[in-house]
């Protein structure tokens, strides 16, 4: 490991040579070196427990044996010829997922990011409706591209790059319903609006309707379980195609399935991933039907797309997903965080809001009257870090916290995480401004 004068050094050229947005989660940014399952190191030897796995990707915690071993054999073997040949790793990797994906999603184009995926289905979506008008939701994330920051409703990403035919429909965010109403009694009027938005702010027919299936970066906003299906039944209506985005909530991660749209009841007709595909390698990923497939014939290919590195690591992943039973241990080690949370939340009044499904639960930091409170989840994250815990954050005003440890997480390690959360949490609560 690298000495901490180094670390010093570290920072120091992070701030002169990176771009300004990277490496702020903390006030002094962390230095890590080293990752072995659920830890990871700093450059003062430092140990922390990992509730946030590089975002959500490394599933299998840090440098999984498995993955490493395939990877590595990988490595010795075939590198990369891009996708122009026909390589093994590719071609198994996708015929695993044809069986994996929901209802008739058949056909997959790989990537290398989350961002690709989504751009390759809109591309797709477009192609095969002859239509360029896209729904997409409020408070979402899809990415870093110019179609991708405008289809987010985020950080407001998308004033400065606006691509034509993009439309936003309010978010079920039941916890600051954008209507005022209140879940069920609203009747679902955030679902039955996007027929309003059809009708006055597109050419009348709808080429998608993107969303993921519980929102990441925007918070872990979780819809209330009939939200797809009536939503997802309008957009059709009008012509449109329902592209999810499992870059989050996919491998389990949800709890009980592979895919978190398995909770609302929706089949897509595109859905991506990327994130935690491969553990931390870079792997991004659109699949549809044959149908919708047909329609993207265009002479382009993506160089790095399911190289067989990346498609290796994400063979060991299914398989590791799949043998050591992960979406049920996500459902089960996650109710247990979350009731661990709901008990805190009548300890501190401030822990506003705490929602989401499996391993992936976001804890709403306020003031009184629900004011958002950021400098209250930065409090939480410095108390935590402290106390060698990693957690993230996410939501428009930067007030909640996401807490989404890696997918074979035990009980143990939940209690460990929730004795810190305590602890730090009660560092926070006397900031409450009422
Ligand atoms: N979709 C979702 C839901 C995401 O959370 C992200 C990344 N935060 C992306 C897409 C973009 O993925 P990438 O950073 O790999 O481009």
């Amino acid at each position: 490991p690298a000495m901490a004068h180094e670390g010093d050094d570290l920072r120091r050229k992070q701030r002169e040579y990176l771009f300004p947005n990277l490496a702020t989660l903390y006030e002094e940014p962390l230095v890590i070196v080293r990752g072995e399952g659920k830890y990871v190191w700093d450059d003062q030897g430092r140990q922390y427990l990992d509730a946030f796995g590089g975002i959500l990707t490394v599933s299998l915690g840090h440098c999984h044996p498995e993955v490493t071993e395939r990877v590595a054999r990988q490595l010795r073997t075939l590198q990369h010829v891009s996708t122009l040949y026909v390589t093994e790793p590719q071609v198994r990797l996708a015929e695993r997922l044809a069986g994996l994906a929901p209802g008739a999603l058949k056909r997959s184009f790989f990537t290398n990011s989350g961002t690709e995926a989504n751009e390759t289905a809109l591309v797709v979506a477009r192609a095969h409706t002859g239509c360029d008008d896209v729904i997409v939701l409020r408070h979402s994330y899809h990415g870093r591209s110019m179609l991708t920051m405008t289809l987010g409703g985020t950080h407001g990403y998308r004033a400065a790059t606006p691509v034509p035919g993009v439309h936003h429909l309010a978010s079920p965010y039941c916890y600051r319903c954008p209507f005022g109403l209140t879940y069920p009694s609203c009747d679902l009027r955030c679902a039955k609006d996007v027929e309003e938005l059809i009708q006055t702010a597109t050419s009348g027919r709808v080429a998608a309707f993107v969303a993921e299936p519980i929102q990441g970066v925007g918070g872990f906003i979780t819809p209330p379980p009939e939200y797809f299906k009536e939503v997802v039944s309008i957009v059709r209506r009008y012509g449109g195609l329902f592209v999810c985005d499992e870059v989050q909530t996919g491998w389990g991660r949800t709890g009980t399935y592979l895919w978190g749209i398995q909770h609302w009841g929706v089949e897509p007709d595109i859905m991506t991933s990327a994130k935690g595909m491969a553990n931390g390698l870079p792997i991004g990923w659109t699949i549809t039907t044959d149908d919708i497939a047909q329609s993207f014939r265009h002479s382009t290919i993506s160089t790095f797309g399911g190289n067989p590195v990346s498609a290796t690591a994400a063979l060991a992943v299914i398989d590791v997903i799949l043998e050591e039973g992960l979406a049920d241990n996500a459902a089960r080690v996650g109710r247990f965080l979350m009731d661990g949370l709901k008990a805190l939340q009548e300890k501190y009044p401030c822990m506003g809001d705490v929602r989401g499904m499996g391993l992936m639960i976001g804890v709403e930091l306020v003031h009184g009257g629900k004011r958002p409170a950021p400098d209250l989840l930065n409090r939480w994250l410095e108390a935590t870090r402290k106390r060698g815990l990693l957690i993230g954050k996410g939501g428009l005003h930067g007030n909640v916290a996401r807490i989404a440890p890696h997918l074979n997480v035990t009980r143990s390690d939940a209690e460990i995480m929730l004795r810190i959360m305590d602890e730090a949490m009660a560092e926070v609560q006397p900031y409450m401004e009422v």
